[in-house]
């Protein structure tokens, strides 16, 4: 059985979903298809909240929003299913106006309610994909996919969300299965909540994984995982295949083609991924498994984060390098700030991380309380964060056997005057990340890109 997820792309408009219903109606009854809101959907109710939250005009907005969906219920939806899919529709519609008139009156859109806004595309796109597909049957996510409180982040509870699924979807004859990504429910409190921007892919994973699918098919709108994001290179080119670790350092390094937590689940079961072309479902797409061709393809991208904050610790502290880097590195991970980058102590002993610009006060407050007897005894000297940086990272597999690999790519920025602010070889050989300036991100991916494709 096949776990197939499609995004906003192959769901925006009545020929992508034209295509999505020739794809799922040639595979077997046993199918399980996710599917992400309608294309930009979740981006269009988030700014149609702040509109209203700002006093604005939302309601020609929110007219828009409504008559897409009654559009394609009207050209694609099944006869004997169009009425009761207009209604589900419609009353999720009114419940959707109902949560703007509050936002209005409010003057502002808290956590909770945005989550309950954004929920809303999703909730709609699985009843009317359901109803394009023949013999499809509908399946509530919020029933299944439950999230627990991280700190501020809403995390899966994996364990639970896997003894739902099985419950779910056991035994359960006919189909296709249809169900709506991202969304997800608190355990707790019952309240709405998300996976996170792009985390259809995630609820895709975490069904594959619970009921040991043979394949996870991520349906989007690339031919599969490039060299490089083609919006930016345009000479990128598509891998045939790649390893779960690649990809997973590739997507954590901002590769939008995969959600990262969702490499996890597959690869723990060692469930193979597909990514596929909804527009051009005849190309043959990227294979990502266990194994990786490390002889035509060392390398398999260039990628980059933007909105990379960089933290110096300065000091006379090299003889702790270690204890300095796990205890900082601890208290981030105590306090759920993920480091993407950790680079080796500077000419003036500084050590030197990388967070998301999105974690800089946060972390400013763990380290000054970490390193508080550091800060008061002089061995360290302070703790500085900049933002406005790009983490560029290659990775590959291959990397390892390529001789003097890091000085060539150091050497291929200085000679288009790019700054390296800090850099790192990762922990497992298969990425070297280097950190610059926000505004030489593209000029670097392509400098590199060009070294090695
Ligand atoms: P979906 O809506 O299907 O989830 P996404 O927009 O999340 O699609 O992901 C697909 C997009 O990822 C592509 O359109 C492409 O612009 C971008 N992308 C970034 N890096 C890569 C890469 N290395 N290979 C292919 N696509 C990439
Ligand atoms: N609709 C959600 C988003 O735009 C989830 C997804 O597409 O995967 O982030
Ligand atoms: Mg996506």
């Amino acid at each position: 059985m096949n776990v197939l997820k499609f995004g906003g792309t192959s769901v925006g408009t009545v020929e992508s979903l034209s295509n999505v219903k020739r794809i799922v109606e040639s595979l077997p009854a046993d199918t399980i298809v996710v599917v992400s809101a309608l294309g930009g959907l979740t981006d269009k109710l988030i700014a149609t909240a702040s509109l209203a939250a700002e006093g604005g005009d939302w309601a020609p907005e929110y007219e828009k929003m409504a008559a897409r969906h009654f559009q394609i219920i009207d050209t694609l939806v099944v006869e004997d299913k169009k009425e009761t899919t207009s209604e589900v529709v419609n009353s999720l519609l009114l419940d959707l106006r109902r949560t703007y008139e509050a936002v209005a009156l409010l003057g502002d859109i808290p956590p909770r309610t945005l989550d309950q806004i954004v929920s809303f595309g999703e909730r709609m796109s699985a009843p009317i994909v359901a109803g394009i597909i023949r013999d499809a049957k509908l399946h509530n996510s919020l029933d299944f996919i439950k999230t627990e409180k991280w700190f501020d982040k809403n995390i899966a509870d994996a364990a639970l969300s896997h003894d739902l699924i099985v419950k779910e979807f056991s035994g359960k004859c006919g189909g296709p299965h249809v169900t709506g990504g991202f969304i997800a429910q608190d355990r707790d409190s019952g309240q709405i909540t998300n996976l996170g921007r792009g985390g259809s892919d995630y609820t895709a994973a975490l069904i594959a994984a619970a009921l040991d699918a043979d394949m996870l098919d991520i349906w989007t709108d690339v031919d599969g995982f490039m060299t490089a994001d083609p919006r930016i290179i345009k000479d990128a080119v598509v891998l045939p295949e790649m390893s779960f670790v690649e990809s997973m350092e590739l997507c954590s390094f901002g590769a939008k083609v995969i959600y990262p937590p969702t490499i996890y689940p597959v690869f723990h079961k060692n469930i193979p991924i597909r990514i596929l072309n909804t527009f051009n479902p005849g190309a043959s797409g990227t294979f990502i498994s266990d194994s990786s061709d490390c002889d035509a393809f060392p390398v398999k991208g260039v990628t980059a984060v933007r909105n990379t904050c960089l933290v110096h610790l300065y000091g006379n502290i090299t003889e702790n390098v270690a204890k300095i880097n796990t205890r900082a590195y601890n208290a981030m991970a105590r306090n759920g700030i993920s480091v993407f980058l950790l680079s080796q102590p500077g000419e003036n002993h500084e050590f030197a991380f990388a967070i998301s610009s999105a974690d800089m006060q946060r972390t400013n407050k763990v380290l000054n309380e970490e390193f508080a007897p550091e800060l008061i005894d002089g061995s360290l000297s302070s703790i500085s964060t900049t933002s406005g940086m790009s983490t560029v990272a290659v990775v590959g597999e291959g990397l390892k056997n390529i001789k003097g690999v890091k000085g060539r790519i150091v050497h291929t920025l200085q000679r288009k005057s790019i700054d390296i602010l800090a850099s790192s070889e990762g922990s497992n050989d298969t990425a070297l990340s280097f950190v610059v300036d926000e505004k030489d991100t593209v000029e670097a991916i392509a400098a590199i890109h060009g070294l090695f494709f």
